[in-house]
């Protein structure tokens, strides 16, 4: 990541045993064809074909959509049901060694030894990993210092807070000079300044280091925020995969954001009855609305016409803005 060098040499995924496909590094990252895992009757990734494409890629979806599973299949944790996966290139059911070498992985559950020194916990995982005892023990002081925790480094884990501990994990999976991080939900457990700081970090280490990050996430926000590419899973299924300025931004509708006042009372609730009435597709946020179903004009006319009727007032109108979450919303089910 530039850290530190490489510490290993490369492997060559065109080279290899027969389990590589066409690996173009500058395009694709992670290939899967219909790749399913099942738990019992659970379908937790239902035939997926996506493509994952070089920097940031948020990987959402509710609580059980299958990002973890997903994450594990990557690094050859389970062996899929059906269909194919391969990861740099590699089929992580063979090449597991090679790839263990290149992808850095921060799981979600709470994995750190509390008695642990921080700095002793990444060095020992970058020895895991292939490197040198000296040239890990430096890696780890490096990374920790990178992530923000070089006066903590001397630490136990136990004694840290979350968002300290986040940190670490995310440097532990840094440390041994990655060309992929898989972080599983890196921001869980912080306060909203804390998930800034941190999907700053992730983004600030992507673009310095030229390491591919894949960050699962069920907050679509965060996601919108600091991801270059997104792959979106409900129940297993894939709802979306993409460079995310392809998939958010403008979009059709109109967001209609109205004075939340205590008189006349239920003023809101009043002009989201009329335009639902109107047959409008209404999406409503405490006084916002989300307007969608007739031309721009057309809208906008009915919201004014819906606003005086009830004796509300207009904070904001405009055009509405397509986000991750019309993604779930439109996907069909
Ligand atoms: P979360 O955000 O809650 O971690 P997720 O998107 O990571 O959710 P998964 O953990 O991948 O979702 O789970 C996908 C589905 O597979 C869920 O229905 C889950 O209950 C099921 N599942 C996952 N692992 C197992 C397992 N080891 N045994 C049985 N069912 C499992």
């Amino acid at each position: 990541m530039g850290v530190v060098n490489p510490p290993v040499a490369e492997p060559q995924p065109a080279g290899g045993n027969g389990t590589v496909r066409s690996y173009d590094p500058l395009v694709t990252i992670v290939e899967t064809q219909a790749l399913t895992q099942r738990f019992g009757s659970t379908l937790a990734l239902d035939a997926l074909d996506l493509q994952m494409q070089p920097g940031v890629t948020g990987l959402v979806g509710a609580n059980g959509a299958g990002k973890t599973t997903l994450l594990n299949a990557m690094l050859g944790l389970r062996v899929p049901a059906s269909g194919s996966l391969t990861v740099l290139g590699f089929d992580p059911q063979t090449a597991g060694q090679r790839l263990r070498a290149m992808v850095g992985f921060a799981p979600e559950r709470n994995v750190l030894p509390d008695e642990m020194r921080a700095v002793d916990f990444v060095r020992h995982l970058s020895e895991v990993r292939g490197l040198p005892r000296g040239e890990a023990r430096n890696r780890a002081s490096d990374t920790l210092w990178l992530v923000g925790l070089g006066e903590e480094r001397l630490r136990t884990l136990g004694t840290m807070s979350t968002g300290q501990r986040q940190r670490v994990k995310l440097a532990q999976a840094i440390a041994s000079d990655p060309k992929l991080v898989l972080l599983d939900e890196p921001t869980d457990g912080l306060d909203p300044m804390q998930r800034s700081e941190m999907l700053t970090l992730i983004g600030q280490i992507s673009r310095d280091f030229s390491i591919n990050v894949v960050l699962s996430s069920h907050q679509l926000e965060e996601v919108e925020r600091v991801c270059d590419n997104v792959v979106a899973l409900d129940a297993g299924r894939l709802v979306a995969c993409g460079p995310i300025s392809d998939l958010v931004g403008a979009g059709d509708g109109i967001t209609l954001e109205l004075v939340d006042v205590a008189e006349p009372a239920g003023s809101v609730d009043a002009v989201e009855a009329a335009l639902r009435a109107g047959g409008l597709d209404v999406r409503r946020q405490a006084a916002t609305l989300q307007l969608r179903g007739a031309a721009f004009d057309e809208l906008c006319d009915r919201s004014r016409d819906a606003v005086a009727a009830a004796g509300a007032r207009i904070r904001r109108l405009d055009t509405r803005r397509r986000t991750l979450e019309d993604l779930f919303e439109d996907a069909p089910r």
